[in-house]
């Protein structure tokens, strides 16, 4: 490893190896030490905050190398700057960070995440986030997770949520549900069962809500509110 990645101007007795976690310095003679590395620990928060709002691997990829944040796989080629999206995703099933020590993140955040990863989603047209209920949304025959689609019809658009299974390959059926209505169909239910001031004083399910309290919610084939887990 070259010296310039040492990070002794922070602390002498750690370093960055190439086998240490984005986020962490290790101890110079006890590896299993760790210390967090503010800016690459907020990356990696930003990493996962990404994908729970729904960014695509290819999106969070393109996040990170706008960040100017050279790291240890990047010592060994000098002319490979980029960072892969085989690298961030992972960052983003590493388990050190929901690891008792190092809780970077929620377990919930890290759960959401790995199901996240499983599906295609891709939040554009200045979309802020996707739909409160993806990853988490299942359907109740095949329990694939939802997916989210939209349809456009005399300038109107619909959005909707549908069997993963049945949009891949045809299989299962739609279970095909409005999102406001599904939305809508859960965040009653939490007002009903769930006291949280935040949850009691919303207007509405929020992506925020439904990752907090929520750990799965099923869809019968008529598009309706199954049975509900909570987190
Ligand atoms: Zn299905």
């Amino acid at each position: 490893m070259s010296e310039k990645w040492r990070t002794h101007d922070i602390d002498e007795a750690y370093e960055i190896r190439e086998v240490t976690p984005l986020g962490f310095m290790q101890h110079v003679e006890k590896s299993t030490v760790l210390r967090p590395y503010k800016k690459h620990i907020d990356l990696v928060r930003k990493i996962f905050q990404l994908c729970i709002s729904g960014r695509s691997l290819g999106q969070i990829t393109e996040y990170v190398n706008q960040q100017n944040v050279t790291y240890r796989a990047k010592y060994k080629k000098e002319t490979e700057v980029k960072w892969s999206m085989a690298e961030v995703k992972k960052i983003l099933q590493n388990e050190v960070y929901v690891s008792e020590t190092y809780r970077v993140i929620s377990k919930r955040e890290f759960a959401i995440a790995q199901k996240m990863l499983t599906i295609n989603t891709r939040v554009t047209d200045g979309k802020i986030e996707i739909s409160p209920l993806i990853g988490i949304a299942r359907c109740a025959e095949c329990g694939s997770l939802m997916v989210e689609r939209s349809t456009s019809s005399r300038g109107r658009k619909y959005c909707y949520y549908m069997c993963g299974t049945n949009k891949r390959k045809g299989g299962c059926t739609p279970h095909k549900v409005s999102v406001n209505e599904l939305d809508d169909s859960v965040f009653k239910w939490l007002k009903n069962h769930v006291f949280a001031e935040e949850v009691q004083t919303a207007d509405g399910l929020t992506r925020k809500l439904a990752i907090q309290y929520v750990d799965c919610v099923y869809v019968d084939e008529y598009g309706m509110m199954e049975r509900i887990i909570i987190a």
